[in-house]
């Protein structure tokens, strides 16, 4: 059987699934898994498509010790499986600075090109080439497909992707944008499935997780996005604080007396949720805590995100639909009903035990935007856009 595996490799996890191709440019879930604490306490999971274990193994930390070594199990793993014969690897890359604007397949050129936004995305860039890398070393001949989280946004115009600095940083890429792109995709490719006419008005999408951004799509395609030139602005989000005056970084840097990779830390791990609550980065133990400073956090994140629902709906002209989409938005009745009370200037109106049970359409009939909830499925949107580019290989 043909299998196309997409892989998203973090500093210290490898998650990764498993798809079969099928005849009509279709893929099949076969299964889900992840290598998580790399070098630490190192574990491989799996399920199968139906839920059940595939594999739960730990391992020492010297077996491994960092992502290389992470791939090199897993791939061991998988072809003992069984009758897997792989087509291709589609992989998420986070940055495709702004020469990429579709998915491609990666040759050792490309490679270096991609290493050269290593300094956009110092945090994930290097996580996600890494495997590339590898996997080109051990199997050359293996297609290796990348496909970017900024691609999505890359039609974004001028007033969009721009901040108010000279054009020469502009030139040499210190532009807005945009990310969680595969996850947009995702959502744009659904909606006309799931509400048609919607699908071709405004639309703006919540990607609620622990990472968090906000799209304004108009007719499908991306025209706005809260996220900007790293994934540290716009929403408040488990880790990160969103959007901060650069004033704030520039006292942390002389007053505080940080160094660079102080503040870097700083930013992406001890702020959002986390840092404002003193709890957790964790929505459910959020939602389950009785601390005032819990209850402000969760207060915060739903204020921050009708705020930035006015930013878009500005961008848009106005509002015809709202998408709850990723781990939060999925699943937190609470904060849907929040971000909606906080929205009835737009004419929003949740149907309440709709959004109790998290059915698809929770706005009521008398809401004058439509109010969806959208599982995301970018890994599925990544091993789409992996058969697409290899074509028939995907079958010979
Ligand atoms: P993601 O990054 O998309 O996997 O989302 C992770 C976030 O979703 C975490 O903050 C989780 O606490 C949150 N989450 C997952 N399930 C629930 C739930 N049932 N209620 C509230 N938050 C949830």
């Amino acid at each position: 059987m043909k299998a196309i595996l997409v892989v998203n490799a973090r500093s210290s996890s490898l998650k990764f699934q498993l798809f079969e191709t099928e005849p009509g440019s279709r893929v099949k879930r076969l299964l889900k898994g992840q290598l998580d604490g790399i070098g630490v306490r190192p574990r491989l999971r799996a399920t199968n498509a139906d839920g059940a274990i595939a594999m739960d193994r730990m391992y020492s930390p010297e077996e491994v010790g960092d992502l290389p070594a992470a791939i090199q199990v897993t791939a061991d793993w998988l072809r003992g499986t069984g009758n897997v014969d792989l087509a291709a690897i589609g992989h998420r890359v986070v940055h495709g600075g702004p020469e990429y604007s579709e998915p491609i397949l990666v040759s050792p050129e490309a490679l270096d090109r991609l290493a050269r936004y290593i300094p956009l995305a110092p945090l994930h860039q290097p996580n996600n080439l890494a495997p590339i890398r590898t996997i080109h070393e051990l199997r050359p001949e293996l297609p290796q497909v990348a496909c970017f989280d900024t691609a999505f946004h890359r039609g974004h115009g001028p007033l969009a992707d721009h901040f108010a600095i000279p054009e020469e940083l502009y030139a040499e890429g210190v532009r807005r944008y945009g990310f969680h792109g595969l996850s947009y995709e995702y959502i744009a490719d659904r909606l006309p499935q799931v509400a048609p006419e919607l699908a071709q008005g405004r639309v703006i999408v919540a990607h609620l997780g622990s990472g968090a951004s906000m799209c304004a799509l108009a007719g499908g395609r991306s025209v706005e996005s809260t996220l900007g030139f790293t994934a540290l602005d716009g929403l408040p989000m488990g880790t990160r604080p969103g959007q901060i005056d650069p004033g704030v970084v520039l006292y942390l840097l002389t007053e505080k007396g940080m160094d660079a990779g102080a503040v870097q830390r700083f930013l992406y791990n001890e702020c959002g949720l986390k840092g404002l609550s003193g709890l957790s980065n964790d929505m459910r133990e959020l939602e389950a805590s009785t601390e005032p400073r819990a209850a402000f956090a969760i207060e915060f994140f739903a204020y921050r995100i009708a705020l930035n629902a006015g930013m878009l709906a500005a961008a848009l002209g106005g509002v015809d639909g709202f998408v709850f989409t990723a781990g939060i938005g999925e699943n937190s009745a609470m904060i849907r009903a929040r971000v909606t009370a906080r929205l009835a200037w737009l004419g929003a109106k949740l149907a309440p035990d709709a959004n109790a049970r998290g059915e698809t359409l929770i706005s009521s009939p008398e809401s004058q935007i439509a109010i969806y909830v959208l599982p995301t499925d970018e890994e599925l949107m990544i091993a789409r856009h992996t058969l697409a580019v290899i074509g028939p290989a995907a079958f010979a």
